[in-house]
């Protein structure tokens, strides 16, 4: 597990918008990942912390934020049908866009194989990063519980292997946002007519 950079507004200073925004986004990376080890180590139970996994300009964007919270929701749903019960939820939203923290009594790797299993279980759900710690800090990576790395956001190879040979186009990137948040708004009104499948 890759600790946050800790870096100084000095660095900074002085340098053009991007760099800013990098700056912006730094520290809000790293205030998430604090406050990560401050409930875990005062409340010592699993810690589930959720955010998006989408470019800065969608993880800011109100309809974004909306999508997220429904997720979310289903989420618990989800967590709760397979015997998981998350509570004292936690919003932070920040520069960096929204993210929200559950407590839960149950051993993290369960937790992990069940989140995991929701994040596949839907292809909109993609946009969400679920992110498992134990009560004794440590992050639970899908490679614990025996999964390869997550997929690509839009083919099926590892998503590194497309990132690092930049196998899709910005386009193609915002196209499949936008299906995505389409496919997503019909999964939450499905799920508010048969709720029963969450
Ligand atoms: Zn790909």
């Amino acid at each position: 597990m890759k600790m946050p950079l800790l870096i100084t507004s000095e660095k900074f200073s002085g340098e053009n918008k991007m760099d800013e925004e990098l700056f912006h986004v730094l520290n809000s990376k790293e205030e998430r990942w604090q406050k990560r080890l401050e409930i875990s180590q005062k409340e010592r139970k699993t810690l589930i912390s959720i955010t998006l996994c989408l470019p800065l300009k969608y993880r800011t964007d109100q309809k974004y934020k909306e999508l997220f919270l429904e997720f979310c929701n289903i989420y618990t749903k989800y967590c709760e049908e397979n015997g998981v019960k998350l509570k004292n939820a936690q919003g932070l939203d920040g520069f960096d866009g929204p993210c929200i923290f559950y407590l839960s009594d149950s051993n993290a790797i369960e937790v992990k194989k069940i989140s995991s299993k929701f994040e596949e279980s839907e292809k909109p759900f993609r946009i969400m990063d679920i992110d498992i710690m134990d009560e004794n800090q440590n992050p639970i990576g899908r490679e614990e519980i025996g999964l390869p790395p997550r997929k690509c956001f839009i083919c099926n190879n590892s998503s590194a292997a497309c990132v690092k040979a930049k196998t899709h186009s910005k386009s193609d990137l915002e196209k499949k946002i936008k299906e995505y948040f389409l496919e997503g708004k019909e999964i939450i009104k499905n799920v508010n007519i048969f709720s029963k499948k969450y």
